[in-house]
């Protein structure tokens, strides 16, 4: 016996793949590959990644050899790099697995090529200081004998219009041209919008593919992959000046039908949606009003909707809205998404 889910999350493999061709043309003549870490940003790399392949994605980066191993059977492991390196306890079962290490640091570099060498890729430091060999670390000694496919660098800021993106492009430049390498890749989702620039030979978008347009110029280009349904557990009907929730954080102003739908933050739907998130009934885009519980909220609902218990609606999910109503940046309200619903691929 198996009960259905409360939730259920409705995910689009063709706006998917539309999405991948659309940062593809928008690369012109560069490569286009997929950032995929963190089981595809939430959505499931198993069902990601088949689909991006088939479309003609060929360069696909994961966070760790973990993550790399959950995706190996599906697609030939030498397709798949791994971002955040390899450790000493790591290399033998890299080795073996066949996924390329982006290698970050002069340690890792010197492991690598003391284990044996082959293909790897390097990731150099540009101004964001956060992952990456920095301008000193590089040297012709370090990388005598490496043999790098990918050169890359990774954008702070390419969501802004900001110097500190042409400032890394340059510094990406110097040292690219003092290090040989196959291919040079730097932009992300973001990044593909500043223009050919900064397209070298590769893109690395990722949040662009599971929908959201992180920039205003994406905004056509991109459509939502990701759609939420819930059940109504409960309908009732409030007169004025009723306290709704936890704390009473919302009261009736005149009376109200209130609904009360099965999802919550234990299903990742932040607690910074009390009072600001929506829920689509009907047609009709309806204001959750008060605190959000652990597995229910509360949704204010016009008189023309009718809804009764039992039904399905709709979470709002616009990933550019949502995340302006909560504060809550697009890569975690994906990231967050939880385990608790039924996952619909269509
Ligand atoms: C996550 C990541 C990307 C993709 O970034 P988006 O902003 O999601 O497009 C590209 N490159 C690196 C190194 C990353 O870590």
């Amino acid at each position: 016996m198996s009960f259905p889910a409360p939730s259920r999350l409705r995910l689009d493999g063709e706006a998917l793949v539309n999405n991948w061709k659309a940062m593809a043309r928008l690369s012109g003549i560069a490569g286009t590959g997929a950032a995929v870490k963190a089981d595809a940003y939430g959505l499931g790399a198993r069902h990601v990644v088949p689909r991006l392949w088939e479309a003609g994605c060929r360069d696909f980066f994961v966070a760790h050899w973990a993550e790399a191993e959950a995706i190996a059977d599906l697609i030939p492991p030498s397709n798949i790099s791994v971002l955040n390196g390899v450790n000493a306890d790591e290399f033998a079962l890299a080795r073996s697995m066949g996924a390329v290490p982006v290698l970050n640091t002069p340690g890792q570099i010197m492991a690598w090529r003391n284990a044996g060498g082959g293909r790897c890729h390097v990731m150099v430091d540009s101004g964001m200081n956060r992952l990456g060999l920095g301008p000193e670390q590089v040297s012709a000694q370090l990388f005598d004998g490496l043999e790098v496919d990918i050169l890359m660098s990774h954008l702070a800021s390419a969501d802004e219009d900001v110097e500190q993106n042409a400032m890394q492009l340059g510094r990406f430049k110097e040292l690219s041209s003092a290090i040989s390498a196959e291919r040079k890749s730097l932009a992300n989702s973001a990044g593909v919008v500043l223009g050919p620039d900064y397209h070298f030979d590769l893109t690395r978008p990722g949040i662009a593919l599971y929908g959201a347009a992180v920039v205003e110029n994406l905004a056509e280009a991109i459509h939502a992959v990701v759609r939420i349904e819930a059940r109504i557990l409960q309908v009732r009907h409030l007169g004025a000046g009723e306290p709704v929730g936890y704390n009473a954080s919302w009261q009736t102003q005149q009376p109200t039908t209130l609904i009360t739908v099965a999802y919550g933050y234990a299903d990742g739907y932040a607690r910074a949606f009390a009072n600001c998130g929506t829920v689509i009934v009907n047609g009709h885009i309806c204001p959750v009003v008060g605190r959000v519980s652990m597995d229910l909220i509360t949704i204010a609902v016009g008189k023309d909707q009718a809804p009764e218990e039992g039904d399905w609606v709709e979470i709002g999910f616009d990933l550019q809205a949502a995340s302006q109503a909560s504060g809550i940046s697009p890569y975690e309200l994906l990231t967050k998404l939880g385990n608790r619903s039924e996952r619909l691929w269509a």
